[in-house]
């Protein structure tokens, strides 16, 4: 499960903060992720509870906030967020859009004690 393998990379980072910054626990991540980053965010939950056993992170609260796909409409010339990579401008209805993000997967802020 690749969502399994992201929460190892997660905890990771977690883990070199609390070296740099001297916090011994953390009580909750708050990520980002974006629509196309293809996570399942049941899954990634589940994965967060089962790798930060035994971590700092341990009983930490995961929140995610999910970030649309973002793109560029050629016609329209501005920025606009579609909800899937193939989805028409919602302003003119092309499909002429340059995807310029949805893909984030970042800790956004945790908080720590
Ligand atoms: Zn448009």
């Amino acid at each position: 499960m690749h969502e399994m393998s992201i929460c190892e990379s997660i905890v990771s980072v977690i883990e070199e903060q609390a070296m740099v910054q001297s916090f011994d626990k953390v009580n909750m991540v708050r990520l980002e992720v974006g629509a196309l980053a293809g996570v399942e965010l049941e899954a990634l939950k589940f994965s967060f509870d089962v790798v930060t056993r035994g971590s700092i992170a341990e009983g930490a609260t995961l929140d995610v906030i999910e970030l649309p796909v973002s793109g560029w409409c050629m016609p329209c010339a501005k920025a606009i967020t579609v909800r899937e990579r193939y989805d028409a401008c919602a302003d003119c209805g092309s499909y002429q859009i340059q995807i310029t993000g949805g893909d984030e997967l970042r800790i956004k802020e945790m908080e720590v004690d």
